[in-house]
């Protein structure tokens, strides 16, 4: 099946908004084997907007839309649509009735324009829409189909993944599974040059990589009609990643490498406790992002300066004086003072050179000590990360809980 996709808003084409939808869009259907062969841009203008979908009615099979059916005068893409296959405008009463209800709940004023949205052309099919106003529609014309989804990404990847997929997958009986491998402490050039062969030579099952700073998703989708002989499929590639990866592999799915650590701590019932310095709270920061860890996590201190490791963390003025506040002896000091303090389980104290001043040539920017205490046993790790400040300390902050990761695993 041959897709295209239809942004609509003149915000995206002055630069206000960056367009998410296509790329959320683009990367769902090509998970589901559809292939996306066209983006268009336009804006909110009917003329150019009708030319727009003319040219994709011509070579697509589908056609997606995403915007323009809001309230206001300047949304208009089901009326252009509706013009173009000489639908007329209706009203949908269960469309009426959501619209009036999702007002009711949230006690908003419904004002006359909204009414606007109950408005859909004739023999369509109402998408629900369950966190917004503008339901999405389908039309079927002449073998092909035209989608049009509400803007607002939330809204826009609800309607999606509850209506859409399952009116796509229903169309092409092709099943389609993926697999996921998420890898830290790896570089997504050195992740790709190991799996090459298997790149070049890729039919089915497909193998795209991801990178994220500190990660490296490797997606492997395999399609066919039968789902054991698509899971024999994709379990000879799993021992193929098993064995090029192992070590590297935090989790068989998109999760992040810091909700996996929050769950690992959560799940082990290892309390944590953060001593920072040059990456200013970004860790505890990234913790508590986690929802319940504070059940696991209840100390995370930024010890900036060098009172702040004396008075706070016991650090010994000497230390200081004598190796630097970036040093190995530093790092321990911080990590096992804080584990004593806490009486967490697992300490971690962080003391590096963000820049982009301070460096020396034996202490450059970007020399980071990171201290793991766990168990009794404390290890000093050190590193050189390249890149600006704000890449140095998110760098740091990734290695961080990499380690926490590794120190628990290979204690266990
Ligand atoms: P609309 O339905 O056209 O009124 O769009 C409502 C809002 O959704 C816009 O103001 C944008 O903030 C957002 N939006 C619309 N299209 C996109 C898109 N392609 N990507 C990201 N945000 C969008
Ligand atoms: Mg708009």
């Amino acid at each position: 099946m041959k897709c295209e996709l239809i942004s609509v808003g003149t915000e995206l084409l002055v630069g206000d908004t960056l367009n998410t939808n296509v790329q959320f869009l683009s990367r769902e259907l090509s998970l589901l084997g559809i292939r996306v062969y066209f983006h268009t841009t336009v804006g909110d203008n009917p003329k150019r907007l009708e030319e727009a979908i003319r040219i994709a009615f011509n070579r697509s099979d589908l056609i997606i839309t995403t915007g323009g059916l809001g309230p206001t005068q300047d949304d208009l893409t089901k009326e252009v649509v509706a013009d173009i296959f000489k639908r007329k405008l209706i009203q949908d009463e269960k469309t009426k009735e959501d619209l009036m209800e999702y007002f009711a709940n949230r006690e908003f004023t419904m004002t006359p324009n909204n009414l606007k949205q109950t408005l859909v052309p004739e023999n369509a099919e109402i998408l629900f829409n369950p966190c917004g106003t503008a339901p999405g529609i389908l039309l079927k014309e002449q073998g092909r189909m035209i989608i049009m989804l509400p803007g607002p990404p939330r809204e826009m990847t609800r309607v999606f993944e509850e209506s859409v997929v399952p009116i796509l997958k229903q169309d092409d009986n092709q099943l389609v599974i993926s697999r996921y491998y998420n890898l830290s402490d790896i570089g997504e050039s050195v992740a790709e040059d190991r799996l090459l062969d298997l790149i070049d030579t890729q039919v089915n099952p497909t193998i795209a990589t991801y990178a994220k700073m500190g990660e490296v998703l490797i997606r492997i989708t395999a399609n066919g009609n039968d789902e054991n002989e698509i899971n024999a499929l994709l379990d000879h590639y799993e021992a193929i990643m098993l064995s090029r990866f192992e070590e590297h592999i935090f989790t068989f799915s998109k999760e992040s490498l810091q909700e996996t650590v929050c769950k690992l701590l959560l799940e082990k019932n290892i309390s944590l406790a953060t001593a920072e310095s040059c990456t200013g709270g970004l860790i505890a920061s990234q913790l508590t992002e986690y929802p319940g860890i504070s059940r696991v996590f209840g100390t995370g201190l930024v010890t900036y300066s060098n009172e702040a490791k004396i008075n706070l963390l016991g650090v010994k003025k000497e230390t200081l004086e004598k190796y630097g506040a970036v040093s190995f002896e530093t790092a321990t000091e911080m990590c096992e003072n804080l584990q004593r303090v806490s009486k967490a389980m697992l300490s971690i104290s962080v003391t590096g050179i963000a820049g982009p001043d301070g460096g020396m040539e034996e202490k450059p920017v970007g020399l980071v000590y990171i201290g793991v205490c766990f168990d009794g046993i404390t290890n000093i790790y050190h590193y050189h990360f390249n890149g600006d400040r704000k890449i140095v300390q998110q760098k740091t902050a990734n290695k961080v809980f990499h380690l926490i990761r590794k120190t628990i695993v290979d204690k266990n």
